[in-house]
C-alpha cells in the first residue's frame, strides 16, 4: 500500500475547490488550463482530472483516497486506525 507523504493538498490546483476524500496527482494536457501551463504535474480534484488530466498510470497520474489505515503508534484505545491518503489507482 502506497501512501501520500507530507501534507495533502487542501485545494484543487485547477478549480480551487476543497479536496475532501480524493484527488489525483497527475499531468494535465498540453495547453494552458486556468492559467497553469499545460503538461504540468499538479494536484487536482477528480472532476478536473476527468476534464484536464491525461489519465492514470506511471507517466500520467496517481489517484489517492482518504482512508482509515492501521495506526502504527496510535494511543491505547484509539481503535488502532488513523486517516491517511492511500494510492488507489495509477
Ligand atoms: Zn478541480
Amino acid at each position: 500500500m502506497q501512501m501520500w507523504m507530507g501534507a495533502a493538498p487542501r485545494l484543487c490546483d485547477l478549480c480551487r475547490k476543497r479536496i475532501t476524500n480524493a484527488f489525483v496527482d497527475g499531468r494535465t494536457y498540453t495547453g494552458s488550463v486556468r492559467g497553469l501551463p499545460g503538461g504540468r504535474w499538479t494536484c487536482m480534484c477528480l472532476g478536473c482530472h476527468a476534464k484536464h488530466g491525461t489519465g492514470l498510470g506511471q507517466a500520467n497520474g496517481q489517484q489517492y483516497e482518504r482512508r482509515e489505515v492501521p495506526a502504527e503508534n496510535g494511543p491505547q484505545g484509539s481503535g488502532g486506525v488513523r486517516l491517511a491518503w492511500v494510492k488507489v489507482q495509477g
